[in-house]
């Protein structure tokens, strides 16, 4: 053992052998070494795992290919394109909202030089970052002022803190509200420094709850879009008009978190449940917050819109620093914001409002398109099936959109196998599993994917 193991090359003579060199080309002298070394220790263990037992193979080549692919694999990134083929439309574990090409290509021209980001060209002076986007956000609606932040977790979170932080917050017990990711309505109300003070039943919850809730340490009152759940049977909740009378009448505040927030009325497409931005200001809310990533289809980013007088005073509270909105997202969020102007329609222009509004008939010849293109592929048999599909990100679970899939099957695989090996294509296709079977929905993919899902089937699965 002692011979086998002084056998081994030493780290400085491996580094300068010519596959050594090529490599330090590509991946750098300190990385090359780190690989080597700890092959090399492989090498040692497995000597000494011999010497104790005899039995064990020995396999001392230090294989250049290996050292290679541990390179790549250390350096390859783990965020990388993937292919949608779950049905869930908004996915959050799968980046949500996919950006319009006009979106891409404001990021593209504000990533590779300098921009009037806090710059204003009138004045040569410092400007705000706010203005890029507030016109635009007020005109479609209808708010007197608004500004964005990273996320609507910071956009509540900011509204919070400087409306009400040592003050008490009134909010119904029907819409407390956990949003997947750890956001949890409670727990955002402690962090802001305000005292929740929850009222009414899970179910139902009336105006006079709120009204003999309020005291003078009141300072706004609460309504969160139940985005992710509903609660059906003998429900109620006053309407906005009557809430918002009460808080005004009270001197206090009256903040609406929509969550997914439409700029446009999705109800012809069937997502009835989900209130238009304009309709809910114009019901007197005073400040409404809504996800850029959700229904709206942009980047991620929280939007904060409403009263002047009070997102002049969340402007100005620290923590709208600490969650602001980076260059990126805002030139992304604007060239989506101005897909929802005319001419333009923005269901035909931003993704995720064409993967919702797209009629059955062009999803179903996705699903035909696929199943043909996988019909000699040798080893796979591929089923059309109709499906249902969801808009996902918060949008109400009963709201199912009709969709197609394509069912495989894969020799004696199972779905959990199929499911596993299309994750680890080189363009990964993650789809779902639906009563043992794996089901490829056609709703949210691209109609140019559909080629790109036949080649990785065929990688994947065919032998
Ligand atoms: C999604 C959602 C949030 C959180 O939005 P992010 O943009 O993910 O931070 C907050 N409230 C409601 C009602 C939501 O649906």
């Amino acid at each position: 053992m002692q011979d086998e193991l002084r056998r081994l090359p030493k780290v400085q003579t491996l580094l300068e052998s010519a596959p050594a060199v090529r490599l330090i080309d590509v991946y750098g002298r300190a990385d090359v070494a780190s690989a080597i070394r700890s092959k090399l220790d492989d090498a040692r263990t497995k000597i000494i795992a011999h010497a104790a037992d005899p039995e064990t193979p020995l396999s001392v080549n230090l294989l250049w290919d290996d050292i290679a692919k541990d390179l790549g694999a250390v350096r390859a990134t783990t965020l990388k394109p993937t292919i949608n083929a779950t049905g869930v439309i908004i996915h959050t574990n799968l980046g949500r909202a996919p950006l319009a090409p006009q979106a891409m290509e404001a990021v593209h021209a504000v990533a590779e030089t300098y921009s009037t980001l806090e710059y204003d060209l009138d004045t040569g002076k410092r400007g705000s970052r706010h203005r890029h986007v507030e016109d635009l956000i007020c005109q479609l609606t209808g708010a007197e002022a608004a500004l964005v932040v990273n996320n609507c977790a910071g956009a509540i979170l900011t509204c919070l803190c400087a409306l009400s932080a040592g003050q008490e917050v009134i909010a119904s017990r029907g819409e407390m509200v956990e949003i997947g990711g750890s956001f949890r309505m409670p727990d955002v109300i402690a962090q802001s420094g305000a005292t929740l003070k929850e009222i009414g039943t899970t179910n139902k919850t009336h105006l006079s709850d709120y009204a003999d809730a309020i005291s003078d340490k009141t300072a706004l009152l609460l309504k969160s879009h139940t985005s992710n759940y509903a609660i059906v049977g003998f429900t109620s909740s006053p309407a906005r008009e009557e809430l918002a009378t009460l808080a005004h009448d009270t001197g206090n505040v009256f903040v609406e978190d929509l969550g997914s927030g439409v700029l446009v009325d999705l109800a012809p497409y069937g997502l009835p449940n989900e209130p238009v931005v304009k309709d809910v200001l114009a019901a007197d809310v005073d400040v409404v917050t809504f996800s850029g990533d959700k229904l709206l289809g942009g980047p991620q980013a929280g939007i904060i819109a409403g009263r002047r007088d009070l997102i002049d005073l969340i402007k100005k509270h620290p923590m709208a620093r600490a969650v602001r909105v980076d260059k990126l997202s805002l030139a992304a969020l604007h060239a989506t914001l101005d897909l929802y102007r005319a001419p333009n329609n923005p269901v035909e222009r931003i993704p995720v409002l064409q993967k919702i509004a797209e009629p059955i008939e062009d999803v179903k010849e996705r699903a035909a398109r696929l199943c043909d293109l996988l019909a000699l592929t040798p080893n796979v048999e591929a089923d059309l099936m109709s499906t249902t599909a969801r808009a996902g990100g918060g949008s109400l679970p009963q709201q199912d959109l009709p969709s197609f899939a394509v069912a495989l099957k894969a020799g004696v695989r199972s779905a959990d196998a199929i499911a596993e090996t299309l994750r680890h294509t080189p363009m990964p296709v993650i789809g779902r599993i639906t009563k043992d079977r794996f089901l490829l929905d056609m709703r949210a993919v691209a109609p140019d994917e559909v080629e790109e899902i036949a080649a990785m089937v065929e990688l994947a699965l065919a032998t």
